[in-house]
C-alpha cells in the first residue's frame, strides 16, 4: 500500500471498492484539521452489503473449519504487513501516540491468532443402538459489528476473529469518528478473504440504528456506551436479533494500606491514563486506604508531571488528545462541575491551551462519592482519588454502580487481596495489575456494563447457535407407539 492510497478511502462490498452515496471529513482530534473524506452509507448501499454477507454466507459457512482458520490467520498477516502507514493513519484519526497506534495494530493480529486457535466443541448426548445424538455449534449469518472510537481495530478483532472463524460472514462499521483505518483495512481484505465474507461501511450516526433494525442480520456483536446500548437492543428487539453488547465501566481500584506506595504508583497511573483513560476498562475510581491516600497521591502526582501529552507523531508524547469534540466538552463539563463543587486538584484540572481536544492529566483528591466525577464514567484523562478507612466501606462503594466491566484490587498480602476481589461484582478482577487481556480467556460485563461475553471459548460462542441433531439408527427396532393403560382416564 502506498502512502497515496490514503487520500482515497472507500468502503468494501462484495470484496469491491463502493464509494459513498456522499462523503464527510474526518477531522484530527489534535488540531481539528481534515485528515481525509469518509464515505456516507446510503441505505441502499446498506442494502447492498447486507446481500452480499448472505451471498456469501453458504460458501463461507461450508468452508472447512481449518481452512476459516487459515484465512483468519492471514487476515492478520496482510494488516501487520502494513503496520507502518497504518499505524499513522490511526494516530492521525483517533490522536493516540505512534507507539500505541503500533501497539493496537499488533494486538489486531494478536488476537486473532489467539482466536484462530480456538475450536469450536460437538457435545455426543447419545450413542446408542437405538440413537445417536450429537450438539454441534452452527454459524449465526450475518454479523453486524459496531465499533467504538477508542480502539478502531482493537474492539473490531475481538469481533471479526470469532465471528469469521465461526463460519458468519460479517458487515463491519467503526465510529463515524474513526473510519479511516478501518475502511483501509477493509480494502486490504479485498484479497484475502473470499468476496462479501467481510464488507466495510462507514456513515453517519444514523448507520448504525440501521444496522440493528436490519432484516437481513442476524446477530449484533456491539462495543460501545450503555446508552447506546440500550438502544442497539431496542433496534434489535423487534426481530429478535441475537446481540452481543460490550458497554461503559466505572472500573474501582482498592488500595490496601499494605501496599507499596512507589512500586504500584507507575501502574496505577496507565491503569487510568492509557489511552487518555479512552479505555473501557480502565481505573475510572480509585480507592486508597487513609494510610496510604497522600502518599499515594503525591506519587501519582509526580509521575504525571513526567508523561509528555500532545500529539501523537511527535517523540515523546505518551498521551494524546481526548479522541472528538463531543466526548472533549464531556471531559471538560465535568472538570467544571468539580472545580464548582470546589474539589482539591492534585493534579491538572483543566483543558490544554490552543488547538486540539487536549486535557491535561487530572487527579481529584478525595471528592464526595456521590460527585459527578465518582458516579459518571469519564472516559477521558481525570481520576478522583478517594480515601477510605475501612475495607468493607471500600466493597460497598465499589459496587454500588449501575456498572459493573473490570476491577482490581492492590496490595503486598496477594491472599488478602483475593479475599477482598472475589467479593466485587465485576466481569474481570484483577489482583495487583490491571487490564491484562487475551484471546483465550472469557471477557463479560456485569449489570449493564453488557450482556453476553467476548474472547476465550464462550466468546467465540456467541457467534453460534447450538444445534442438535439426533440420528435414529435404522438397525434398532422401532419403538412401539405408547398404549393406553386400561385404567389411564382421558
Ligand atoms: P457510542 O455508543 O457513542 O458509539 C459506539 C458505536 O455505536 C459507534 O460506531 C456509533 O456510530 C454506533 N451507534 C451510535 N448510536 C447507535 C444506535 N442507536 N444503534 C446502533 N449503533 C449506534 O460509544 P462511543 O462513545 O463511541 O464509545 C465509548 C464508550 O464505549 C464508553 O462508554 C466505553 O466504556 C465503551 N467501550 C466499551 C468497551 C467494552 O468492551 N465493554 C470497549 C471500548 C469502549
Amino acid at each position: 500500500m502506498d502512502t497515496s492510497a490514503f487520500t482515497d478511502f472507500t468502503m468494501t462490498v462484495a470484496g469491491r471498492a463502493v464509494a459513498g452515496a456522499a462523503s464527510y471529513e474526518v477531522l484530527d482530534p489534535a488540531d481539528e484539521t481534515v485528515v481525509a473524506g469518509a464515505p456516507v452509507c446510503s441505505p441502499e448501499q446498506l442494502d447492498q452489503a447486507v446481500a452480499a454477507a448472505r451471498a456469501a454466507l453458504p460458501g463461507w459457512s461450508a468452508t472447512p473449519l481449518e481452512e476459516r482458520r487459515r484465512l483468519v490467520l492471514a487476515v492478520a498477516d496482510a494488516v501487520e504487513a502494513q503496520l507502518e502507514p497504518l499505524k499513522r493513519l490511526l494516530t492521525r484519526e483517533q490522536g493516540k501516540s505512534l507507539d500505541d497506534a503500533a501497539a493496537e495494530i499488533l494486538g489486531f493480529g494478536y488476537w486473532l491468532r489467539g482466536t484462530a486457535a480456538l475450536s469450536l466443541p460437538e457435545t455426543v448426548n447419545e450413542d446408542s443402538a437405538e440413537r445417536l445424538s450429537v450438539t454441534r455449534r452452527v454459524p449465526l449469518g450475518v454479523v453486524g459489528a459496531i465499533v467504538p472510537w477508542n480502539y478502531p481495530l482493537g474492539n473490531a478483532g475481538f469481533k471479526l476473529a470469532p465471528a469469521l472463524l465461526a463460519g458468519n460472514t460479517v458487515v463491519w462499521k467503526p465510529s463515524p469518528f474513526t473510519p479511516l483505518v478501518t475502511l483501509k483495512v477493509g480494502e486490504l481484505l479485498r484479497e484475502v478473504l473470499p468476496p462479501g465474507a467481510l464488507n466495510v461501511v462507514s456513515g453517519g450516526a444514523e448507520l448504525g440504528p440501521w444496522m440493528t433494525a436490519h432484516p437481513g442480520i442476524d446477530m449484533i456483536s456491539y462495543t460501545g456506551s450503555t446508552r447506546t446500548g440500550r438502544e442497539v437492543m431496542a433496534g434489535a428487539a423487534p426481530t429478535l436479533t441475537r446481540v452481543t453488547l460490550e458497554l461503559g465501566g466505572n472500573d474501582a481500584a482498592i488500595v490496601l494500606p499494605d501496599v507499596d506506595v512507589p512500586a504500584v504508583a507507575e501502574k496505577l497511573f496507565w491503569g487510568a491514563f492509557a489511552n487518555s483513560g479512552q479505555v473501557c476498562l480502565a481505573i475510572k475510581r480509585l480507592y486508597v486506604h487513609r494510610d496510604v491516600h497522600q502518599p499515594l497521591l503525591r506519587a501519582l502526582a509526580a509521575y504525571a508531571a513526567t508523561v509528555r501529552v500532545g500529539r501523537g507523531t511527535e517523540p515523546g508524547v505518551r498521551l494524546g488528545p481526548v479522541q472528538n469534540r463531543p466526548q472533549y466538552e464531556r471531559v471538560l463539563d465535568l472538570l467544571r462541575d468539580s472545580h464548582a463543587q470546589g474539589h482539591r486538584f492534585a493534579a491538572g484540572g483543566r483543558a490544554g491551551e490552543g488547538t486540539g481536544y487536549f486535557v491535561a492529566p487530572t487527579l481529584v483528591d478525595d471528592p464526595p462519592e456521590s460527585s459527578r466525577i465518582v458516579q459518571e464514567e469519564q472516559f477521558g484523562p481525570v481520576l478522583p482519588v478517594l480515601r477510605f478507612d475501612d475495607v468493607e466501606d471500600a466493597v460497598a462503594r465499589a459496587n454500588a454502580s449501575e456498572y459493573g466491566l473490570g476491577a482490581s484490587v492492590w496490595s503486598s498480602d496477594p491472599e488478602a487481596a483475593l479475599a477482598v476481589g472475589r467479593r466485587l461484582r465485576a466481569g474481570t478482577v484483577w489482583i495487583n495489575e490491571v487490564q491484562h487481556l487475551t484471546p483465550l480467556v472469557t471477557f463479560a460485563g456485569h449489570k449493564q456494563s453488557g450482556l453476553g461475553s467476548e474472547s476465550g471459548a464462550e466468546g467465540l460462542l456467541e457467534y453460534t447457535a447450538p444445534q442438535t441433531v439426533t440420528l435414529r439408527r435404522a438397525t434398532a427396532p422401532s419403538p412401539s407407539p405408547p398404549q393406553p393403560r386400561p385404567e389411564t382416564r382421558a
